[in-house]
């Protein structure tokens, strides 16, 4: 599954949509983006999630705060986003400096421009099957599995990980999509055989390579989100949480990594400013 092309169609339509409420209405969806620190990999997703805002005709703001910063301060600034109309979205890059609490920072976050859907409030509302903010990951990951398998309903799922911002959320849009969903964790026994029932399998995990091919029923669908880096002959580069060249003969689509999930979540977010901007002022949500 190209995860690439899609998130690239995706986001086609988001600048289309964003093209015409300029034209029609006036206004642009808004992106706040704060990063306390400078974590290397958070500078690059910051920058990265700049770039596509505004390629996608959105206003985009970049706040960036010293490690030091004390978190009354970050709270002020979330305070000032939330009060400006011009922001329909806020995203506070995760993870934060240690004498920060991430989970009290999120919740003073608006609910309605938690375009992570991190809030308390989004997560209950996605558990209650009621109009949510939804985490850009998983979302990614089911419009793959949407597209590639059309409706899912009665599939059996395993989501390997059970992480609040990615395996959780995930179980809880396959429950939604009534697939049978089993969540897999460190200290789930006998691992292989969960993952061998699954019709689609979705690895959160972040261990290199760790489900291998053997544990793919054959013609499943697989996703894999982790990134893990690994050294090679001397040389660094990217793989899953899936061994990708086991896998791939046995299963009847894979996302790859690089160019799997990892692009479609940054589609999200832009669908989801998109969406928080369309709700603010009451109009109709795009597609
Ligand atoms: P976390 O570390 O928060 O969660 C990992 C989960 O994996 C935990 O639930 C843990 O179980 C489980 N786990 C760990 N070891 C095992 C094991 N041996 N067997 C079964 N389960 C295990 O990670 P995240 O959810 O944040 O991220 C997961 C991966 O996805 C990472 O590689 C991350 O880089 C990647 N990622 C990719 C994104 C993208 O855009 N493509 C976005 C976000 C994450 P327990 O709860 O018991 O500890």
């Amino acid at each position: 599954m190209d995860g690439k092309s899609f998130s690239a169609v995706l986001r086609g339509r988001v600048s289309a949509a964003v093209g015409r409420l300029v034209a029609e209405r006036g206004v642009a969806p808004g992106l706040a983006v704060v990063l306390v620190g400078e974590d290397p990999a958070s500078q690059v997703y910051v920058r990265n999630k700049g770039i596509q805002t505004r390629d996608a005709g959105m206003n985009s703001w970049e706040h960036r705060l010293p490690a030091e910063t004390p978190q009354q301060d970050l709270l002020a600034l979330i305070g000032r986003l939330n009060a400006d109309p011009a922001v329909h979205g806020i995203l506070v890059q995760l993870p934060l400096p240690g004498h920060m609490d991430a989970g009290a920072v999120i919740d003073a976050i608006d609910p309605a421009k938690d375009v992570d859907g991190f809030h308390v409030l989004n997560v209950g509302r996605l558990g209650t099957g009621q109009k949510a903010m939804v985490p850009c990951t998983p979302l990614g990951c089911l419009l793959l599995l949407k597209e590639q398998l059309g409706d899912l309903s009665g599939l059996d799922a395993v989501v390997v990980g059970r992480s609040n911002i990615v395996g959780k959320p995930m179980a809880q849009l396959l429950l939604a999509e009534n697939c049978t969903v089993t969540v897999a964790h460190s200290r789930t026994r006998d691992l292989a055989e969960h993952c061998r029932r699954a019709d689609i399998l979705v690895a959160a995990v972040g261990r290199a390579g760790m489900i291998r091919g053997d544990w793919i029923k054959p013609g499943a669908t697989v996703i894999d989100v982790g990134i893990n880096r690994i050294e090679e002959e001397g040389r660094a580069r990217l793989v899953g949480d899936v061994d990708f060249e086991g896998a791939v003969q046995v299963a009847g689509a894979i996302t790859p990594v690089p160019g799997g999930v990892g692009p479609m979540t940054i589609a999200c977010l832009l669908a989801n400013t998109l969406t928080a901007c369309c709700r603010a002022q009451g109009w109709p949500e795009p597609d």
